[in-house]
């Protein structure tokens, strides 16, 4: 069983419709995928009927934008209700401020390099999650840059002049909103300390406590040593742990399938998981 829990579709910054994701998870040989758009389940209708039409396990994800006291923590949320009030109402305000932070970054670029709204909208899908990777699409359009990783490191880094905030709940509030929803709620690349600051031990336990049901510790953002320290962790702390691709179609170097999720780890998902929001069984 080839099981890949972690991909973005252009409903947020992957680069390909969710359909065309299932479809090259079916190419690489995967037999379950997890479609987890940042802050957004309006991939899952499309991703489901891949998924049926092409013989694959789809599971239902999302990936939520959090943010611990201005550190930003990633929560996957795995088969939950998609119209949990609750959980909408967050996921909907992140969206919206989200926009709105955009739009402050292109304003505060505009200034120095020759870039719009306008030319940014063009690489967002109508009522996708926009974020910095949008952003950098439309820098290498412009010719500023020649890729999205170039353009993190000169113009979008969260330590840079350019960048702005923007809300997200806190990732204890988070997961306990996931629960509510009947989601299960995974750590998503903990101690990726490449992308920038990341919390502590305490704030994973915090999370614990509310309900965390396991970490992403296979993943390319991770270094061996963290790894070892996040799988004694998660021993200690009675957590399953997955490994993921973290895939953004062409927009990242990742590729589908490069790490993988134990089989009895899917099954524990799926089994405390809300039922109804699995395809195929
Ligand atoms: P945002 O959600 O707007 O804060 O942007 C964060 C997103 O940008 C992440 O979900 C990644 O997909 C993407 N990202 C972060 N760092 C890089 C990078 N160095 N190169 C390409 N994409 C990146
Ligand atoms: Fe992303
Ligand atoms: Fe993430
Ligand atoms: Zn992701």
């Amino acid at each position: 069983m080839r099981i890949d829990l972690h991909t973005h579709s252009c409903e947020s910054d992957g680069t390909q419709s969710p359909a065309e994701v299932v479809a090259a998870a079916a190419v690489t040989g995967l037999d379950v995928v997890a479609l987890t758009d940042h802050d957004t389940t309006s991939g899952w209708r499309q991703a489901a009927a891949a998924a049926d039409r092409l013989g694959l396990r789809l599971v239902r994800g999302m990936e939520v934008s959090c943010s611990a006291g201005g550190i930003s923590v990633h929560l996957l949320s795995y088969l939950h209700d998609p119209a949990s009030p609750a959980l909408l109402a967050e996921t909907e305000r992140a969206r919206q401020s989200r926009e709105l932070r955009a739009r402050r970054m292109v304003d505060r670029l505009g200034a120095d390099v020759a870039l719009t709204w306008e030319q940014v909208q063009r690489h967002v899908v109508e009522g996708a999650t926009i974020g910095r990777p949008h952003i950098a699409d439309a820098l290498v359009a412009q010719g500023v840059v020649a890729d999205r990783e170039e353009a993190f490191e000169h113009f979008l880094s969260a330590h840079g002049p350019y960048h702005v905030r923007h809300y997200a709940p806190d990732p204890v509030a988070a997961v306990r909103l996931v629960v509510a929803a009947g989601g299960v709620p995974v750590m998503a690349h903990p101690l990726a300390r490449l992308r920038g600051r990341v919390v502590g031990d305490d704030v994973i336990e915090a999370m614990v406590d509310a309900g965390l049901a396991g970490l992403e510790v296979e993943h390319r953002d991770i270094t061996p040593p963290d790894r070892e320290h996040l799988r004694a962790l998660a021993r200690r702390l009675g957590l399953f742990t997955t490994g993921s691709s973290d895939y953004h179609g062409s927009g990242k170097p990742n590729v589908l399938g490069e790490n993988m999720t134990a089989p009895d780890v899917l099954d524990e998902i799926l089994a405390r998981g809300n039922r109804v929001a699995v395809n195929g069984g």
